[in-house]
């Protein structure tokens, strides 16, 4: 089912036509649109130089930020288009970028410096496909296949592996044995790709449908740029609560772990300090003793090195230190939880706690399950019937504390924390009078 080109895209093409030059659509929007799936953004190409392509466009504003690669962006009401005049890559030589570039007159060496061949088609006006690599073949068969010879496009790029493993894991697409091959060849291409274009590959792949898969088959990959990951991937557990070594359990978990990439990066590393935890008893049972806050660290530095913003860093590390302390299933219980990581963490908390017990596949996990289901229900009834579990819900404030004969200062934090523990353990109502009393008898039993 073809999806239909937007208009405004149909008037750019419609009118590089009109001025003599060829033009088409090309790339990722071409594959969507043929796998009937909404395109994301259109780019498109053209036989236009960039100057012409301007002047085939007066009353619009262009961007010329990538000129120099030939692309001009048109910015129209419904979006912005980039328009590149074909071209061919020069030499590479750093192993990421073509040395140079160069106009050339044909499309089909346009599409040939593509990457993959569902990638290296285009579209006309009237819709029709041009594809000299096999590309809609290869949809059809749900496979990913370097154009040309792959090792030679992963030597050029090292970008391309992860773009190749992105694919496999978001379209859900076999990656072709002669193309898998190359990539598992040519892994150390990924030295040369800076942080942030593999963090932007794996972000995407991580929320990728079959991104455990991915990561099964090809974890050398990931040991590259995470080299803490690789003694997790070989990590045998012998203990009652696991069925699986340290790897397969973290792909069991992925599996179950929903569409959230915070989510899925706790996943991935919660239990990347067992191999670093590990020691063995005379009964020859493991234990991981301090892996969850062996894995924050590492977590942290690993993260840290694909430069993900820090709000990201620490959640994920949040999550991954927290990932296993036990949770009593009370209100009690629950409203400290709460107070102490707030809702959104706490219910981040329980979802990590599910997926790791999912991937542990053992008799126990339906109770455990059951046990993360109590808390989750606990903590929508605390936080629905406004029951207190932090400063903000607490019925007194600051100003009363001082008014209270608290000194300022640091004591009048220690005043409201000291009432809020007694809130939240049920010691005392969270009424106004019941904890201004309280305070009262605090102050005068304290020696002035
Ligand atoms: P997405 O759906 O994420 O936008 P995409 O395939 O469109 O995927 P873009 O980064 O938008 O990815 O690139 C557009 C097109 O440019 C690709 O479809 C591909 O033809 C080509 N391309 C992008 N990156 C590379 C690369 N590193 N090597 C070769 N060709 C590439
Ligand atoms: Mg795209």
């Amino acid at each position: 089912m073809t999806q239909p080109m937007p208009q405004e895209v149909r008037w750019v093409l419609s009118t590089l036509n009109g001025a003599g030059f060829e033009a088409y659509a090309v790339g990722g929007c071409v594959r969507d649109t043929l796998r009937g799936v909404a395109a994301q953004d259109w780019d498109l190409c053209t036989s236009a130089l960039p100057q012409q392509v301007r002047s085939c466009f007066p009353g619009v504003r262009v961007l010329e930020t990538g000129l120099r690669h030939g692309t001009v962006t048109l910015r129209l009401e419904g979006g912005q288009y980039e328009v590149t005049t074909f071209r061919a890559d020069g030499p590479y030589s750093d192993g990421r970028r073509p040395d140079s570039v160069a106009f050339v007159p044909h499309l089909a060496e346009d599409l040939a410096r593509r990457d993959l061949t569902v990638n290296a088609m285009a579209m006309d006006l009237h819709g029709g496909i041009h594809d000299p690599f096999g590309g809609q073949a290869d949809l059809a068969n749900r496979t990913l296949r370097c154009v040309g010879d792959p090792d030679r496009r992963f030597q050029e790029d090292g970008l391309r592996l992860m773009r190749c493993l992105r694919f496999a894991a978001t379209l859900n697409y076999a990656i072709e044995p002669r193309t898998a091959a190359a990539l598992e060849r040519n892994l150390p291409m990924l030295d040369h790709v800076a942080a942030e274009r593999i963090q932007a590959e794996l972000s995407k792949l991580l929320l990728g449908g079959n991104c455990a898969a991915v990561l099964r088959e090809h974890p050398a990959v990931f040991c590259r740029f995470w080299p803490q990951l690789a003694p997790l991937v070989t990590l045998e557990q012998r203990t009652p609560w696991h069925r699986w070594g340290g790897w397969e359990h973290t792909l069991h978990a992925l599996a179950a772990a929903p569409e959230d990439l915070t989510l899925r990066l706790a996943v991935l590393l919660h239990d990347v300090g067992k191999p670093g935890s590990k020691t063995t008893d005379q009964a020859g049972q493991d234990h991981f003793y301090g892996h969850a806050k062996l894995g924050a660290q590492l977590a942290q530095a690993m993260l840290q090195a694909l430069k993900y913003d820090n709000a990201t860093q620490q959640r994920v590390v949040l999550l991954v230190r927290r990932h296993d302390v036990p949770i009593e299933d009370t209100e009690k219980s629950v409203r400290r939880w709460l107070g102490r990581l707030g809702p959104e963490v706490f219910f981040q908390l329980l979802e990590l706690k599910r997926c790791d017990a999912i991937g542990q596949d053992r008799p126990h996990v339906p109770q455990r399950l059951a046990h993360i289901q109590r808390l989750r229900d606990l903590a929508r009834q605390v936080i629905d019937q406004g029951q207190c579990f932090s400063l903000r819900d607490l019925a007194v404030d600051g100003r009363d504390v001082l008014a209270a004969g608290v000194p300022a200062g640091p004591a009048v934090g220690r005043a409201l924390g000291e009432l809020l523990d007694q809130v939240i353990s049920g010691a005392l109502p969270n009424e106004r009078q019941a904890l201004l009393d309280a305070l009262r008898r605090e102050e005068a039993s304290e020696p002035s």
